[in-house]
């Protein structure tokens, strides 16, 4: 990346900030990756705003990063900006039954905040290691809910750096897809309208699913949870395990045989491991029941 850009960087993000060469791999759960050429740490709305109009006028490619907990960073590195939201990103405020969280604040913090006010319709959200940005990108779900159906509004940053609102309906929500996968915006904050409930209920119901979570999922090892979508018609975990891959191996990263819908870094593993294992799973699944899988995290940089 042009070093002139870093100088212009730092004129706008104070250095502390700003991260040179930054290991992808502690950014991500896989815990693979090489280096992105720089990390920025944005605490405001008006320097988010100048970082990004600067990186559109230089030509200089840019990306969020929440939790890194659905991505797989290539070993090779990102030549362009990674960009996380932080301080006033991170806050809630509840009026009634609705709740305005930053984008960055991470969704166990959210549901826990919801519980205190005694809002129910975020419990399904409880354990799901990301951010509020990558849950609206990605429309999180799990058990009983998703997220699109909670945000009744999204407030996002265009390419130019300009903020606008738009409804949960316009935030086109589909099966772990959003608006946000096909348009260049940043999201900045949301809106969440729940329903009273009893706080006890709320906080049960929250710890019955991360039980679930802990007994089903290989929690104990790096990943980015389920590596494919679900095929309508069939689930993921259940075709590859059929497929007779639990515990297949490529390099350090392999098919977990407690959860055969995860691929995991058994330790050591790169993200070109994963990468190629992605695929000898997709190829022996489509060779044994006709069904291609398709990938639920998302590859940055070149693989
Ligand atoms: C153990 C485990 C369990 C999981 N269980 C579930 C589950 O039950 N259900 C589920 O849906 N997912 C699950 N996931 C996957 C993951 O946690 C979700 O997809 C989560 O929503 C990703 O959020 P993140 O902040 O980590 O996003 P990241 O991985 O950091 O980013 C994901 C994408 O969103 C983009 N992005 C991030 N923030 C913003 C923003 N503010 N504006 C614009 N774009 C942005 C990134 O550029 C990237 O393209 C699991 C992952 C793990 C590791």
């Amino acid at each position: 990346m042009n070093s002139s850009v870093l100088v212009d960087l730092k004129k706008i993000v104070s250095e502390e900030h700003l991260l040179v060469d930054a290991p992808m791999k502690e950014y991500t759960t896989f815990k693979t990756g090489g280096p992105a050429a720089v990390l920025v740490n944005i605490y405001g709305l008006n320097e988010l705003s100048a970082v990004v109009r600067l990186l559109k006028e230089k030509q200089v490619p840019y990306t969020l990063v929440g939790n890194g907990s659905n991505l797989l960073v290539s070993d090779k590195g990102y030549d362009g900006v990674v960009i996380r939201l932080r301080g006033s990103f991170d806050g809630f405020t509840a009026k009634g039954n609705v709740i305005e969280s930053g984008a960055g604040a991470t969704l166990s913090r959210l549901c826990s905040f919801a519980a205190q006010e005694g809002l129910s319709g975020l419990e399904f959200a409880y354990g799901i290691p990301g951010t509020v940005g990558g849950a609206l990108v990605m429309n999180a779900g799990a058990y009983d809910g998703e997220i699109a159906g909670v945000v009744s509004s999204v407030t996002l940053m265009d390419p130019e750096g300009k903020i606008k609102t738009v409804s949960g309906k316009e935030m086109n929500f589909s099966y772990r897809d959003s608006l946000l996968k096909h348009e260049d915006y940043i999201a900045v904050a949301a809106e969440f309208t729940l329903t009273k409930g009893k706080i006890e209920d709320i906080q049960f119901k929250m710890q019955d699913f991360l039980g679930r979570r802990k007994s089903k999922q290989p929690l104990e090892y790096p990943s980015a949870g389920s590596t494919f979508k679900r095929p309508e018609g069939f689930f993921a975990g259940k075709l590859i395990e059929d497929a007779g891959l639990a515990g297949r191996f490529v390099g350090g990263a392999c098919v977990s045989k407690k959860h055969c819908g995860f691929i995991v870094n058994d330790g050591g593993a790169s993200s070109e491991d994963i990468s190629n294992l992605m695929k000898i799973v997709q190829d022996e699944v489509f060779a044994k029941f006709g069904v291609m899988l398709e990938p639920e995290v998302i590859k940055l940089g070149n693989f």
